[in-house]
């Protein structure tokens, strides 16, 4: 008997380990729930809850193959290797079988539960599913993972040139097992149960995900690149939530994004090669977590900014984290955040960036708040964003090119429509006014339920420019 252990892979479709383990015999599947190591890890309760509702989607396509799926529980992952011997004992296991996960606690894990198990005999096999290349292939000339995107991208162009990765069919139904599967909890232990409204913008489901991915690849692609950046619009796919508990599967994307481009790999259409792009960027970030696993131990990756001298100031992180800085698009992306558990990429860019220069309060301290709220929290992802923004990563904005969140507001929400959802106290404003109201002569002093601006913006740009200057000495 084969045993297939799920992790951020939760689907019966395109799932490389599973594929591997249904061809070699009868399959068992298991998940194991570990709340606490999850909130040491500051998974959200609303990702927490997604991977839990779509545990039970699993189960049931996983019925419908005749794959039982066990449940089990411990609080951490350094108990995972016992509970997994118990069970390959229990079940006469020969191998299990999973797909590799790429942060230094994941492969700790993993290298743990294989030396374990090698000990009784039993096989461990890790296969690449979540990526499209595997940390370590996509090189320099010299061997050494990329630093800079753009060559990245380029050497992955190529791979995807020479030989594109296939979609994988769910396996086919194997013979009934005399084995129950678990029922999956109502709600994890540790975890606060989650906004109706948050359940109802993020269906569970494979079917849920491909939707969106054909509707996506249907009707907005191709405006990708004009619309990406408009958080009123419906431009971007909102697949991340999807990606990261692996309820799609990255091959899924590329090739949806291909028929979209009739078979055309880097074809004519800017949207779609955009959005692969974006992909690309995902992976860059995976490897970049694997090549320099610094980061994921909460280090920048220009070491030199690890002496910069963050403001120690809980009161603005607080305001920031509360959307009630009072620049009404931070404070309205905030408010997106806390209320779906997503937020625009554009905005992700222009909050970040806010926190960690015009406040000049530490990126780990808003990767963290990130991580603590967002349904799609994924750790190479959140860290490169956050680095990106606070110029303390790799190919990083340049730490003199703050973006300043009153510009942005008006050139990415021109009419306010974006502001107007989420901070229903500025709705009545006029088109000019509701991008900074404190400045605008229609608005009068003091009838505004709405906070001033926390900081002048010119001088705390000058400041954070300083302290970056300041390294260099
Ligand atoms: C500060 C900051 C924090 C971020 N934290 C996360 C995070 O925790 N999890 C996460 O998935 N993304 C994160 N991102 C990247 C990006 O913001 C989201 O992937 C994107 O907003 C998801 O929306 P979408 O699915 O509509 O993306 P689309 O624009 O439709 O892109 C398609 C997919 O490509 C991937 N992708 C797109 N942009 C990026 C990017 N810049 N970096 C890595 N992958 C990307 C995502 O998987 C996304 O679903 C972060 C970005 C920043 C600036």
């Amino acid at each position: 008997m084969h045993l297939h252990w799920f992790r951020s892979d939760l689907r019966i479709h395109d799932n490389t380990a599973l594929d591997a383990a249904a061809s070699q015999g009868p399959v068992l599947a298991l998940y194991i729930i570990t709340p606490k190591q999850w909130q040491q890890h500051d998974d959200a309760a609303c990702k927490v809850d997604l991977w839990r509702r779509q545990l039970i989607e699993l189960s049931a396509d996983l019925s419908r193959l005749n794959i039982p799926l066990l449940i089990r529980h411990c609080d951490w992952w350094q108990d995972i290797p016992g509970v997994l011997l118990d069970i390959c004992q229990q079940y006469q296991i020969e191998q299990v079988h999973c797909n590799a996960e790429y942060a230094v606690n994941e492969r700790l894990r993993d290298t743990a539960v294989q030396q374990h198990l090698q000990q009784q005999h039993i096989g461990f096999s890790s296969y690449l599913d979540q990526l499209l290349f595997e940390p370590g292939s996509i090189t320099t000339k010299s061997g050494g993972y990329f630093k800079v995107f753009g060559q990245f991208k380029r050497v992955c162009q190529q791979h995807l040139y020479d030989q594109l990765p296939q979609i994988l069919p769910a396996p086919e139904p194997q013979a009934i097992l005399p084995i129950q599967s678990d029922p999956v909890p109502q709600q994890i232990a540790g975890f606060q149960p989650v906004d109706p409204h948050i359940v109802q913008c993020w269906p569970a489901g494979e079917a849920h995900g491909w939707q969106r991915l054909d509707d996506f690849a249907d009707e907005a692609i191709t405006d990708y690149a004009g619309q990406r950046d408009f958080p009123a619009l419906s431009g971007t796919s909102q697949l991340s939530p999807y990606l990261s508990a692996g309820i799609i599967s990255i091959r899924q994307c590329l090739h949806a994004a291909l028929k979209a481009a009739n078979g055309e790999l880097f074809g004519p259409d800017e949207g779609i090669n955009t959005w692969i792009t974006q992909l690309l960027w995902r992976e860059f970030y995976q490897h970049i977590l694997v090549g320099f696993p610094q980061v994921s131990r909460h280090q920048p990756f220009k070491q030199h900014t690890a002496k910069l001298a963050w403001r120690q100031v809980p009161d603005d992180l607080q305001r920031w984290q509360q959307g009630q800085t009072g620049f009404p698009l931070i404070d309205a992306a905030m408010r997106q955040l806390q209320q779906t558990g997503w937020m625009h990429n554009r905005l992700r860019m222009i909050v970040a960036m806010f926190l960690s220069k015009n406040l000049l309060i530490d990126w780990r301290l808003g990767e963290q708040w990130f991580m603590q709220h967002l349904i799609d929290g994924d750790l190479a992802a959140n860290n490169g964003g956050w680095q990106w923004s606070a110029s303390t990563g790799t190919d990083s904005v340049p730490y003199f090119r703050i973006f300043n969140p009153i510009t942005q507001s008006q050139k990415i929400d021109p009419d306010g429509t974006f502001i107007r959802q989420w901070l229903p106290e500025l709705a009545h404003l006029d088109n000019k006014s509701i991008h900074a109201p404190h400045l605008s002569r229609s608005v009068k002093a003091g009838t505004l339920d709405y906070p001033a601006p926390m900081v002048d913006l010119a001088t705390s740009r000058d400041r954070a420019i300083a302290a970056f200057a300041a390294l260099k000495n």
